[in-house]
């Protein structure tokens, strides 16, 4: 007898796969190493705060694609938050992303015009834009890039941005008007009830089991599912057989303090490279609600992938693309049993977005004429 697909993490990837086959009338069953479900989305209400706390950092969900948004408002709605982080570096308190105020700040100029010509007088044409610094030598120059972005992503990614690819970077708008929305997408914000209820809502009717491991188990779980949808750390599929593929995590430092507002904002990023943190997010600022007299405030660290520490980001430099190469190869003989999705098992740096799509995608493609009735037991 055949059984259900088996969809290894609760996190986008897996939760939408969750959705769309189960409304395609094919069992899944779910399971997920945590104790809850979200993935590093996943948000828990703070009642003595009035807010959601974004237990592994903020995850606001923004796309240019209303069928997109469209879906995830079907599973509760979203509020208006925009993201508007500010930058710490030093006493100084900066605009982000870099826009005409940031420049006005920096370099006291006042106009489109004026911040162009500033900017053309520092930038580097001609350098190597291939690395992180390389691009922003060429783009936005010495001081810039010292202020906003070289003690940031050294921390963040644990090596010098020169070493970097400029992919990383390339994500950040650089703007000669005040626009100050992190985002260029016309769509934006946080679900109002949380990540969790969500979550909640996408898996509803899904059999999930929560603090259940696959890895250990890996030989048992295939023996019994025709498919697993498989959407953890790559190389751990592989019992790392071709060395370890390097993720880049976060460890979490909250603290409750009996004050109002702490920040102002709901993200302050920390640029300098002393500051061991690289930002400190105020949970209430994601929500309408900022009454009470107390708040919660996270500093994330950036750490090695250690026990404890969830992998987060896929550090894609010469030498793990080439590990992921094998990887891929290996993935590829199970091809039809194992699909690898979301961005630890694809190593992508992908945003909530183009999670969504991947994984709609990926449903779409086995929903083809191979999949159907075949290897799955329609309920
Ligand atoms: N970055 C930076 N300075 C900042 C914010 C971001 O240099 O103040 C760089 C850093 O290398 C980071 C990348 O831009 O990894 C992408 O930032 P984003 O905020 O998109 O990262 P995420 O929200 O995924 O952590």
């Amino acid at each position: 007898m055949v059984g259900p697909v088996l969809i290894v993490g609760a996190g986008l990837f897996g939760a939408v796969c969750a959705r769309e086959l189960t409304d395609a009338g094919i069992r899944c069953r779910v399971v997920e190493r945590r104790a809850h479900i979200g993935g590093n989305c996943h948000t828990r209400p703070h009642p003595g705060i009035g807010c959601h706390e974004h237990v592994y950092g903020p995850h606001v969900f923004h796309t240019d694609a209303p069928a997109l948004w469209r879906y995830v408002n079907r599973f509760g709605a979203f509020n208006g938050f925009v993201n508007r982080p500010r930058v710490r570096f030093g006493d100084r308190v900066f605009s982000f992303p870099i826009n005409l105020l940031t420049l006005h700040q920096l370099f006291g100029v006042s106009t489109p015009a004026e911040a162009e010509e500033a900017l053309r007088l520092r930038r580097r044409p001609g350098t190597d834009e291939s690395s992180v610094e390389g691009w922003c030598l060429a783009h936005i120059g010495e001081e810039l890039y010292e202020t906003f972005v070289l003690g940031y992503t050294w921390k963040q990614w644990n090596r010098h941005p020169r070493e970097l690819p400029s992919d990383i970077i390339r994500r950040l708008p650089v703007r000669l008007t005040f626009d100050d929305n992190y985002y260029t997408d016309r769509f934006q914000g946080v679900p109002a009830e949380g990540y969790g209820r969500l979550f909640e809502r996408l898996l509803e009717g899904v059999a999930v089991e929560l603090e259940t491991d696959f890895l250990p188990d890996r030989e048992y779980w295939m023996a019994r599912h025709p498919l697993v949808i498989y959407t953890g750390a790559l190389d751990a599929f592989f019992a790392h057989e071709c060395g370890p593929l390097e993720y880049r995590s976060l460890r979490f430092e909250r603290e409750e303090l009996p004050v109002g507002d702490f920040q102002g904002n709901a993200v302050v990023n920390y640029t300098e490279r002393e500051v061991p943190w690289t930002r400190i997010v105020e949970h209430k600022h994601f929500g309408p609600d900022r009454s009470r007299p107390r708040t919660l405030i996270t500093r994330e660290f950036p750490a090695d992938r250690a026990p404890g520490c969830e992998p987060c980001y896929p550090v894609r430099t010469p030498d793990n693309l080439a590990r992921l190469g094998r990887y891929r190869a290996r993935g590829a003989e199970l091809e039809g049993r194992v699909l690898f999705g979301g961005r630890l098992a694809e190593y992508r740096y992908y945003d909530m977005d183009d999670t969504v799509a991947a994984a709609l995608g990926a449903v779409r493609r086995l929903l083809g004429p191979d999949l159907g009735g075949k290897a799955c037991t329609r309920t």
